[in-house]
């Protein structure tokens, strides 16, 4: 497929999936391998969002001794939405930036072992800490019910100390009807 250029710099590897042959690259400083990752994502998950691919182009190139990887990837993810509670997806973007090494200084730079290396540990390193913590299904979302449950609730502690002062019940934050068995529950905290 490719004509490997065994005496000069620039050989270019093309790559699907998340294995790069090590070899070819470190025998020349500037030596590349373009990795096409579009790969279904095997339980990558935090509580609040699971991957369900990871795609993008990232490139390997040789530093003599090391490797620098970088590039885009992109994680399809699925969750709840934490207004609506509907499903809601979303791609988010990494921009991966990570040097392998023989001796790598930990927390910062990877493992380069052996002929092969996989890239997939890594990547899904990066994917996991990119995940929303609390997802939306769209950036306006308003919620189940807009008209009687605003998904932003004010919090004026002006304007609620005013309402209790009234001892009127119509500017008081309604409720979500699933979460009402809580509102039975009474604390003696106070007492
Ligand atoms: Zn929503």
């Amino acid at each position: 497929m490719d004509t490997p250029s065994e005496f000069g710099g620039s050989r270019q590897q093309i790559v699907d999936g998340f294995v790069v042959d090590v070899v070819p690259l470190l025998r020349w400083p500037g030596n590349q391998a373009e990795v096409r990752l579009d790969e279904p994502a095997h339980q990558l998950a935090t509580s609040a969002a699971e991957v369900m691919r990871v795609q993008g182009t990232v490139v390997a190139e040789s530093m003599s001794d090391s490797l620098r990887v970088s590039g885009p990837v992109y994680a399809l993810w699925r969750g709840q939405c934490r207004r609506c509670l509907e499903d809601a997806t979303g791609a988010t973007l990494v921009e991966v930036d990570e040097i392998y090494e023989r001796n790598p200084v930990e927390g910062e730079t990877y493992r380069l072992a052996g002929e092969k290396l996989d890239l997939e540990p890594m990547i899904r390193e990066v994917v996991l800490l990119s995940l929303p913590l609390a997802p939306l299904c769209s950036d306006d979302c308003a919620g189940p019910a807009p008209d009687r449950f605003p998904a932003t609730v004010e919090s004026d502690p002006a304007s609620a100390g005013a309402a209790d002062a009234d001892g009127g019940d119509d500017a008081k934050p309604v409720g979500d009807p699933r979460w009402a068995a809580l509102d039975a529950i009474t604390f003696d905290d106070n007492s």
